[in-house]
């Protein structure tokens, strides 16, 4: 049995007050939540105070992001050492805007996964097709191409402890999501990949999260496929009653 997992990515959204308010009230509000493991990606500035005011709670602490080298001269940059430091378990990895607006690509997103094992984070990994990809019928073949590369040269323990997420481009951020089916198909599909990989066994134990325009009233649907084990969800992670409804969702 895979155990659901829905983590918030809020995104470039929160200063630092904002973010302490949001997982306090969600802390409150999700502290009976016990058949669903639960995440929030604040952004880095404030994973400090968002991990000082969830401790003792069920709720676990993701980056959005991170750099693959432990430390050095990488302005900017983010490292594995510092998230594990700083509280998180998870690191979300490969987002559909880090590819789209700052050139992440399979082989940085590899890289970047086989990082965040070697310091115990757990890599979320979205991978999902564009609109025009989707519309030329090639959706398999950049899903296939995401995960193929993305999680290539893994050990059966590291894709265990990876989390798939798919995301079709084109429902992130605009009110369109992939019907239950749609999302379905998809999942499968990539269960079936993993199998190839590796083998059934470990396939049925790697937990495929659906992320793209995921609010209150479809997350039962989604979540009642087969193959949908969790979601990312991005714009109703930003209020308090709207995440935990997802959470938690009917039939939970
Ligand atoms: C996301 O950012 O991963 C996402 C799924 O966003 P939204 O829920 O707003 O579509």
């Amino acid at each position: 049995m895979r155990k659901p997992i829905i983590a918030g990515n809020w995104k470039m959204n929160k200063t630092v007050g904002e973010a302490r308010e949001l997982v306090t009230a969600l802390k409150d509000k999700l502290a009976d939540v016990t058949d669903v493991e639960i995440a929030v990606a604040p952004p880095f500035t404030a994973l400090s105070a968002a991990a000082e005011a969830i401790r003792g709670s069920n709720i676990k602490l993701a980056a959005q992001d991170m750099y693959w080298e432990e430390e050095g001269a990488f302005t900017g940059e983010v490292s594995p050492l510092m998230l594990k430091d700083v509280g998180c378990q998870y690191v979300i990895i490969g987002h559909s805007e880090r590819r789209t607006y700052f050139s992440e690509t399979n082989e940085t997103v590899n890289k970047k996964v086989k990082a965040a094992h070697a310091y115990s984070l757990n890599p979320i990994v979205c991978v999902g097709e564009r609109l025009e990809e989707r519309e030329s019928g090639v959706t398999k073949d950049v899903v296939k191409d995401h995960v193929v590369n993305g999680l290539a040269d893994l050990t059966e323990e590291q894709i265990r402890n990876t989390v798939v997420a798919y995301e079709p481009v084109w429902a992130i951020g605009t009110g369109k999501t992939a019907t239950p089916e749609q999302a379905q198909e998809v999942h499968r599909f990539i269960r079936e990949l993993l199998t190839q990989i590796y083998s059934l066994t470990v396939a049925e134990a790697v937990r495929i999260q659906y992320g793209g325009s995921v609010k209150p009233d479809n997350v039962a649907q989604l979540m009642a496929q087969p193959d949908i084990d969790g979601g990312l969800i991005g714009g109703a992670s930003l209020d308090a009653d709207s995440f935990t409804q997802i959470v938690k969702f009917p039939g939970c």
